[in-house]
C-alpha cells in the first residue's frame, strides 16, 4: 500500500517535472516527501526564541559564519576554486578535501538566510558561488584538488578510498539545496545537478561499481532527489549504499570505512565514527523513501549496539583517536575520549532520521543528549573557538582552538546550529509530535489543517513547559508530547547508564488546567481531542539533580558517578574547585543543590555541595582528606575560564587507583 502510494507520488513528480522543468521545484518535492512515515516540520516553520538556543543561533549568524568564511579565505580554500576556474593563478592550497568546508559554510549560510534575511551575507555567498561555478569542468566534474594548477582528467576517481571526491560532492549537494531553498537562486543548484548527472554517468550498474571511502554523497543525493524529484539521484544513493561491503566492483576498504561486508548484513557500529554516522543517516533516508526493510533491520541492530555499548553519557561517539573510530564494546575512556564534533552531529542526524522512520521517542532521547552536551561543548560561547575531540576529562592541557588544518568540525557546527529548529516538531498525518522543548513558536501544516503552537519554558533549566495550541479551525487530532527518558528513570534507552536512585517525582500533564493521565505510546504522551484556539497543554518534567552510574562493564567509570539534571550533563572544573578535580571524591550521601546563575557562562544552573578532596600529608607519606566546597557546571560550558582540570565522572569513595582514564 505504502509502496503504491510512493509510486504514485513519484509518477506525479515526474509528470509535473516534465511540464515545469524550468520552474523552481520546491513545491514538487513536498509530494515526494510524503513517503516518510513521520515528517519533520522544516526549520523554516519553527522559530526558537529562548535564552538558550537563540543566542547561539545569533552568534552563529553574526560571528561564526563570517568567521568561517574568513578562515576559508585566509587558508586558500576559496582561492582554490578561483584557481581551478582560471580566475587566478597559483598552486592548490591546503588539504585535498578542503572544498567540503566551503560547501558546509554555504549550507549554514543558507539555513541562516532562511531564518533571517542578510543581504550582505547573501551577496558575499553569491560571489563564492561564482568561483565554485567557474571551477566546474565542462562535463560537470567539480573537485579543486585535481583542477589546480591545471585540470588533470587522468587523476579523477583514481583513489576512491582516500580522496573524498564523492564526499565533497555530497556536501556540495547539501549546500546547493539549502542555498537554493533560502534564496530561490538557481545558479548553485544548476552546478549541483550538472555534477550529480556527471557522477551518475560514471557510477552505477553497468558502469563503475565503486564507493567513496568517506560516506556523505548518499545524504546529498537524497536531498537533491527530494528537491528535484529526479529518481535517478535516489537510485544512485541506494547504489552507493549497496555497493559498500560488496566486492563485486571494488577491492574492499575494510571496517574503517564500513566496507567490510554488505550494509544489510552489518550489526555493529565499526570504524571511523563520522563515516559511519553519515552512512547510517543515508541508509535511513533511503529506507524512508523506498521502505527497504533490510536497511531498517540493519539500522535497528547497529543502533542497539551503539546505545548499549558505545555511547558516552554526553551523547558523544567514537572512543578512539586512532582512526577516529568506535572502540570495542564498553570501551569508553574519558580523558582520551575522541568524541569528534562531526561524529556527534552525524549521530544526531542519524537519530533524528531513526525517529522519522519509527516514530519512537527513544531516538530523540539520544538526539537531545547529543545537542545539549557532546555537541554543544564543541563551540565557545563567543562562537569563534572550537573543539575537534570532546573528551569527558582533561588534565589541564586542552582547550578550544580558533581553527584546524582539517576544519571539518567548525564548518559542521556552522551548518548544524541554524538547522536545530527543524528537530523540534514533526507530524504524521493528523498527529503532531512535540519532540524537543524550547521557547518559541511554530506553524505546522498537517493534511488539510494548519496548527500554530507556542512553547513557553525556561528549558533546559526548568522542566515546566506551557504549550498554547492554535489550530486554524477547531479540529480533532492528536498531539504527542515527548516524555524524555531522563524523566522516566532511564537516562539512555539501554542499560549502559542508570540513575543511582529512583526519583519519585512524577511527570505531570494538564490540558486547560485539568490534570490528565499519561497515555503513553512509544515514549510520547498522547493527547487526543478536539483542539480549539487557545487550548493550553502544561507539561511538568521534574528536574532533580540525579547521580548516574555506568554499566559495570565500562571500566573507565568503575566506582565513579556523574551528575545530571534534566538533559544536561555536568562536570567539575578546577577553577571552581580549589584548582583541581582529579583529587575530588563525591560521596553518594552528600546533599547537592541546584542554583541558576545568570551572571555565569551565559546563564547556567550550577550544582553545589560539599566534597572531600585528597592531598598528600606534610611529610608526603600519607594521603589525607579534607572537606571542601564543590561546584559542577554544565559540561558544554567547560573550558571558558582558562585551562585546568575537568572531569565528568568522579569517584564515589576513596579508591586505590585514582587515575582518570
Ligand atoms: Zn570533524
Amino acid at each position: 500500500m505504502m509502496v503504491q502510494r510512493k509510486n504514485f507520488f513519484v509518477l506525479l513528480t515526474v509528470l509535473l517535472l516534465s511540464v515545469v522543468s524550468f520552474m523552481p521545484s520546491v513545491a514538487i518535492a513536498v509530494e515526494v516527501k510524503k513517503d516518510c512515515p513521520v515528517q519533520s516540520v522544516p526549520f523554516t516553520d519553527v522559530q526558537i526564541k529562548d535564552n538558550f538556543w537563540w543566542p547561539r543561533m545569533e552568534t552563529n549568524r553574526k560571528v561564526t559564519i563570517p568567521y568561517a568564511f574568513g578562515k576559508c579565505e585566509e587558508t586558500g580554500r576559496i582561492d582554490n576554486f578561483a584557481k581551478a576556474g582560471g580566475l587566478m593563478k597559483g598552486e592548490f592550497e591546503g588539504i585535498y578535501f578542503n572544498d567540503s568546508d566551503v560547501y558546509k559554510v554555504i549550507e549554514g549560510a543558507g539555513y541562516s538566510l532562511k531564518n533571517r534575511a542578510d543581504p550582505e551575507l547573501e551577496k558575499y555567498v553569491d560571489g563564492v558561488i561564482e568561483k565554485i561555478a567557474s571551477a566546474q569542468w565542462e562535463d560537470g566534474y567539480l573537485y579543486t584538488f585535481y583542477s589546480v594548477p591545471r585540470r588533470q582528467p587522468e587523476k579523477r576517481w583514481t583513489n576512491m578510498r582516500d580522496n573524498h571526491e564523492l564526499y565533497c560532492a555530497g556536501h556540495f549537494f547539501e549546500a546547493a539545496v539549502a542555498y537554493y531553498q533560502a534564496t530561490g537562486k538557481r545558479k548553485i543548484l544548476d552546478v549541483a545537478i550538472k555534477l550529480a548527472d556527471y557522477i551518475d554517468s560514471v557510477f552505477g550498474p553497468g558502469k563503475r561499481r565503486e564507493v567513496s571511502g568517506h560516506e556523505e554523497i548518499e545524504i546529498g543525493l537524497v536531498k537533491l532527489y527530494r528537491l528535484t524529484g529526479n529518481e535517478k539521484y535516489l537510485n544512485l544513493a541506494k547504489f552507493f549504499i549497496d555497493e559498500r561491503g560488496n566486492a563485486r566492483g571494488h577491492k574492499l576498504y575494510g571496517s574503517y570505512c564500513q566496507d567490510h561486508k554488505p550494509v544489510i548484513e552489518q550489526s555493529e557500529a565499526v570504524g571511523h565514527a563520522v563515516r559511519a554516522g553519515y552512512l547510517y543517516s543515508g541508509m535511513a533516508d533511503v529506507a524512508s523513501l523506498t521502505g527497504d526493510r533490510d536497511y531498517v533491520r540493519a539500522l535497528d541492530r547497529i543502533w542497539q549496539d551503539v546505545v548499549s555499548k558505545k555511547l558516552y553519557l554526553t551523547g558523544g561517539v567514537g572512543a578512539r583517536g586512532g582512526g577516529e573510530s568506535f572502540g570495542n564494546d564498553y570501551e569508553l575512556p574519558n580523558k582520551t575520549a575522541y568524541c569528534e564534533t562531526c561524529a556527534a552531529i552525524a549521530n544526531a542526524m542519524w537519530n533524528h532520521r531513526m525517529f522519522l522512520l519509527h516514530g519512537d521517542a527513544k531516538y530523540l532521547d539520544v538526539l537531545e543528549r547529543i545537542i545539549y552536551n557532546g555537541f554543544l561543548s564543541s563551540i565557545s560561547l563567543s562562537g569563534d573557538k572550537f573543539f575537534y575531540p570532546n573528551p569527558l576529562a582533561s588534565d589541564g592541557n586542552y582547550q578550544r582552538s580558533p581553527w584546524f588544518g582539517c576544519a571539518c568540525c567548525p564548518t559542521n557546527i556552522v551548518r548544524f546550529i541554524p538547522s536545530l529548529p527543524g528537530y523540534v516538531y514533526a507530524h504524521r498525518e493528523d498527529t503532531l509530535y512535540v519532540n524537543l522543548f524550547a521557547a518559541g513558536s511554530a506553524t505546522i501544516k498537517m493534511n488539510n489543517k494548519t496548527v500554530q503552537i507556542k512553547q513557553q519554558t525556561r528549558y533546559p533549566w526548568d522542566g515546566a513547559v506551557k504549550m498554547t495550541v492554535n489550530p486554524e479551525h477547531s479540529a480533532e487530532f492528536a498531539i504527542y508530547v515527548r516524555i524524555p527518558g531522563w524523566a522516566k528513570n532511564q537516562p539512555v534507552p539501554s542499560d549502559l547508564y542508570r540513575y543511582l536512585n529512583k526519583s519519585d517525582k512524577k511527570v505531570a500533564l494538564k490540558v486547560n488546567g485539568k490534570s490528565i493521565a499519561l497515555d503513553m505510546e512509544k515514549g510520547f504522551a498522547r493527547v487526543s481531542r478536539t483542539w480549539k484556539k487557545g487550548d493550553v497543554i502544561e507539561l511538568n518534567l521534574p528536574m532533580p539533580i540525579r547521580r548516574v552510574v555506568s554499566n559495570e562493564k565500562v571500566e573507565a567509570n568503575a566506582g565513579r558517578v556523574a551528575l545530571v539534571r534534566g538533559p544536561i550533563v555536568y562536570c567539575a572544573e578546577g577553577v571552581d574547585n580549589d584548582g583541581q578535580v582529579f583529587n575530588i571524591v563525591l560521596s553518594d550521601d552528600v546533599p547537592l543543590e541546584a542554583k541558576y546563575r545568570e551572571d555565569m557562562l551565559g546563564g547556567v544552573t550550577v550544582i553545589r555541595g560539599k566534597a572531600r578532596s585528597l592531598y598528600p600529608s606534610e611529610d608526603g607519606k600519607l594521603v589525607e582528606t579534607k572537606e571542601q566546597e564543590f561546584v559542577a557546571i554544565p559540561y558544554y560550558a567547560w573550558s571558558h575560564r582558562g585551562v585546568g582540570e575537568m572531569a565528568v565522572w568522579l569517584p564515589r569513595r576513596v579508591m586505590l587507583n585514582f587515575d582518570v582514564q
